[in-house]
């Protein structure tokens, strides 16, 4: 069993991506500007936006974050938004979510222009991703393409079984891997919560992608000898050892799956890293385009 280290090749991604900045400076070029909204007091969302501004100030890009309270109004958020979208300076935009429930998620996504939108939400970007054609690739998604791509693993004619469908997650990663290119050219099986017969599909699966958001849900006996596992999950769980009081643990049993594994991702360490490594190759090349 191989751990596919995710902390580490998302430093390795962040490094090259600075070495990018650097060269473009060189060139005179504005130095990449990410803006981040954040809304409420989500401690999962707050850790979430930090580090996100942290690798900004690791690779050597400008970040601005917008904060608001939890009663902020739709309209508010959507004038933000577009006061963002017309700022020459910032380059990419990412408004994390979930945002309240008076919100209307889609609504705010929206309001991104298309080429800032560096999460990849925006239905432009989603539809242009479905059709192959040039886009901004959903920041968790790409992230595990990069993960298999760096890691050389095979993906050709290989069943992979996505479970969760999600817009962020589950479903375009299944799109990104039936894609005729590589990582790519599996024939994806995508499960959700109506599913039957989960485990008998997962044993078929020659790479797993878990996108659940249940702790340990998926088990070893679900798990074909050899198999590829991406784990995607970030679940709090008490832990009274702990100074937080709480761990992170996956979607995947990982103490009971790994053995059984060619390939696992950790939990934390692994999905988690490379989703922020894509969010910055997302603003990087935002930036390029200015320029090309
Ligand atoms: P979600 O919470 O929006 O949806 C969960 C999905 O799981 C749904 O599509 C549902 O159909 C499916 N599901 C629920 N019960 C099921 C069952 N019994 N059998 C099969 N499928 C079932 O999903 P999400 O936003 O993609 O988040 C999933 C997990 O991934 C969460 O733990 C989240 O925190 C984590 N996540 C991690 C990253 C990262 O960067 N690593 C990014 C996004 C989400």
């Amino acid at each position: 069993m191989q751990l596919l280290d995710g902390k580490q090749l998302s430093l390795t991604l962040q490094n090259e991506i600075g070495l990018e900045v650097k060269e473009a400076i060189a060139l005179g070029r504005k130095r990449p500007h990410l803006a981040a909204v954040l809304v409420g007091n989500n401690p999962a969302s707050e850790t979430y936006v930090n580090s996100k501004i942290k690798a900004c100030e690791n690779i050597g890009f400008r970040s601005t974050l917008l904060q608001f309270t939890d009663q902020v109004s739709q309209q508010e958020l959507v004038v933000a938004v577009q006061q963002l979208n017309d700022n020459e300076d910032i380059d990419g935009i990412l408004v994390q979510l979930p945002l309240p429930s008076h919100i209307d998620e889609e609504k705010v996504t929206e309001a991104i222009s298309p080429a800032k939108d560096v999460d990849g939400f925006h239905p432009v970007n989603i539809g242009r991703m479905v059709k192959g054609l040039a886009s901004f690739l959903p920041a968790t998604p790409y992230g595990i393409i990069m993960l298999l791509e760096r890691y050389k693993i095979a993906t050709e004619g290989k069943h992979c079984v996505v479970i969760g469908r999600s817009n962020i997650v589950g479903t375009p990663v299944s799109i990104l891997l039936s894609r005729n290119t590589y990582p790519g050219n599996c024939t994806v099986t995508l499960t959700h919560s109506k599913t039957k017969h989960l485990k008998d599909i997962c044993l078929q699966a020659d790479i797993i992608i878990a996108a659940i958001g249940k702790p340990d849900f998926v088990k070893a006996e679900w798990i074909r000898e050899g198999a590829v596992v991406i784990d995607v999950g970030i679940n709090r769980v008490v832990d009274a050892s702990k100074k937080s009081g709480y761990r992170l643990k996956g979607d995947v049993d990982f103490e009971n799956v790994s053995p059984k594994c060619s390939f696992i991702t950790p939990v934390p360490g692994g999905v988690g890293p490379l989703t922020i490594a894509a969010l910055m190759k997302n603003t990087m090349t935002a930036s390029k385009s200015r320029y090309s």
